[in-house]
């Protein structure tokens, strides 16, 4: 038999309470406490207290709160809209709530749920919006955790966005008639181009993109965010790229996002994978690129989602430049790259006083070539190497790098799957390099960390390299070093 929904025992509301006064006896932490909540608004706080802490003083003073520094009598709370008994006092506090309720104002009494006529919500404030939430006294520590998250999702630019909104909200009824054509109107204003111009600060833009919007009976138009997805670990996504992910119509992937932080999108997002994982390209770089240009101009908002940050080996210059000929709008948001969440995997000093103060972010694909890139110079002179994408060509990386100079002693550390919780890490030198080509066990995504700085690393959970060394491969570093 189905369940007949629960029914709220305290039944959540705004009160208005500009200019009124708000009453609160008690001048302790409680106290405190509640005028933090209430100082958010633009109440009259009125807080009565014969011998209040240092920290109340200091709140009063910098809020211009009124103090009433006397012994409790009811008569101080003549006049208030909401009454606190938060003295920390069960006796007083009683008095207090007592003394109210004679007025016929509202009271709460901290801690005493009995004595209370309301509760006070957990709060998340993006002033004129407001997000209060209520356990009916079940669970502080849940309401605060509830309110994190709800914080987290929402942009601190919403506040200014919605007050935009209020300023040109009879304008929109004059002009945009019909229910249709305004909650399109609406639906574009909070989530098109004036949202993210208030995101990126800019209140004049947003405002001007809004009046275009009402202006223009242009349909709505596309946006696309090149967004890093972070090296695989759910909660190294920004909180910007969540944002976006909630707010995405289609989300556009690489193979190596995981399905958990696809899953995070919208949940009726349209979601198109478009490879790549080495040797299985479902969709080349050419159909990608129009695949984007064909969404913007459909109006729609995507995510495209690509592991680590995406301006590194991510190909989004090749996106961005397509994007940029078609006129449709975009934006980068970063992620956390695949390098850096290896060192962190490995405790690894990138830069290290003393021994690298230089970083190199490379393929190794270009060492297959006659001459040496520069890159390698750089190595030599003690610059941190981070290979992406260089497992298939370990041998080749070690094997010019020593016969270009490098110790076949320079300090090595691989970590595959870096930040997920089936990571595995390597370390050894660079003779022990080329083994890595060889490993069938290796199945995800590998990255190498080649230089001095290494040697400053964690070992304690990584395995040698040795012991799968290639002896052939080996061989081919050393003769080149001998050459
Ligand atoms: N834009 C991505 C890199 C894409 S190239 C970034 O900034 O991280 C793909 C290469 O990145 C892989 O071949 C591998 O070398 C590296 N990579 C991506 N995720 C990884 C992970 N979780 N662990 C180790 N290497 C990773």
């Amino acid at each position: 038999m189905p369940q007949a929904p629960a029914k709220l025992n305290a039944f959540p509301v705004f009160m208005r309470v500009a200019g009124e006064a708000v009453a609160i006896v008690g001048g302790g932490e409680e106290a405190l406490a509640k005028a933090r909540l209430i100082g958010q608004s633009s109440a009259v706080l009125r807080i009565i207290a014969d011998a209040p802490e240092h920290d109340l003083l200091a709140f009063i003073a910098a809020n211009g709160a009124v103090h009433i520094a006397a012994a409790y009598e009811a008569a101080h709370l003549e006049g208030a809209v909401m009454v606190f008994a938060a003295s920390g006092n069960e006796a007083l506090d009683r008095r207090v709530a007592e003394d109210a309720r004679r007025l016929g104002i509202p009271v709460n009494a901290v801690d005493r749920p009995e004595l209370c006529d309301f509760f006070t919500p957990a709060l998340v404030n993006r002033a004129p919006v407001a997000i209060a939430i209520g356990t009916e006294g079940a669970g502080p520590v849940l309401a605060q955790m509830l309110r994190s998250r709800i914080d987290r999702m929402l942009s601190p630019s919403l506040g200014p966005l919605a007050s935009l909104a209020a300023s040109l909200r009879g304008t929109v009824e004059r002009l945009l008639l019909k229910g249709n054509a305004r909650r399109r109107f609406w639906s574009e204003f909070f989530g098109g181009a004036p949202a993210r111009a208030m995101e990126a600060g800019q209140l004049s833009q947003a405002h001007g993109a809004a009046v275009d919007l009402l202006l223009s009976n242009a349909p709505a138009s596309g946006h696309i965010a090149l967004v890093g997805a972070g090296p695989g670990a759910e909660d190294l996504l920004t909180l910007r790229a969540h944002r976006l992910l909630m707010e995405a119509d289609v989300i556009v992937h690489d193979a190596l996002v995981p399905e958990a932080i696809v899953a995070m999108g919208r949940r009726d997002a349209e979601r198109l994978p478009v490879g790549k994982r080495k040797g299985c390209h479902t969709k080349s770089q050419a159909e990608i690129n129009a695949l984007l240009i064909e969404l913007g101009r459909d109006g729609k908002r995507v995510v495209r989602l690509k592991s680590g940050d995406p301006l590194v080996f991510g190909r989004a210059g090749e996106e961005m430049a397509a994007l940029r000929d078609a006129g449709i709008a975009y934006e980068v948001v970063p992620g956390v790259t695949a390098a850096f969440a290896a060192a962190a995997d490995f405790e690894l000093p990138l830069t290290l006083r003393g021994v690298s103060s230089s970083m190199v972010f490379t393929t190794g694909h270009d060492l297959k070539g006659n001459s040496l890139p520069d890159w390698a110079k750089l190595a030599i002179s003690g610059a941190t190497v981070a290979v992406y994408m260089g497992r298939s060509v370990a041998a080749e990386v070690a094997g010019r790098l020593i016969e270009a100079g490098l110790s076949p002693d320079t300090a090595v550390a691989v970590v595959e799957n870096a930040s997920l919780a089936n990571r595995r890490r390597f370390h050894g030198t660079l003779a022990d390099l080329p083994s890595l080509e060889i490993r069938a066990d290796l199945t995800g995504p590998v990255m190498t960390i080649i230089g001095d700085a290494v040697a400053g690393a964690n070992f304690e959970r990584s395995e040698p390299l040795a012991a799968h060394r290639h002896e052939g491969a080996a061989q081919t570093a050393a003769e080149g070093a001998e050459r």
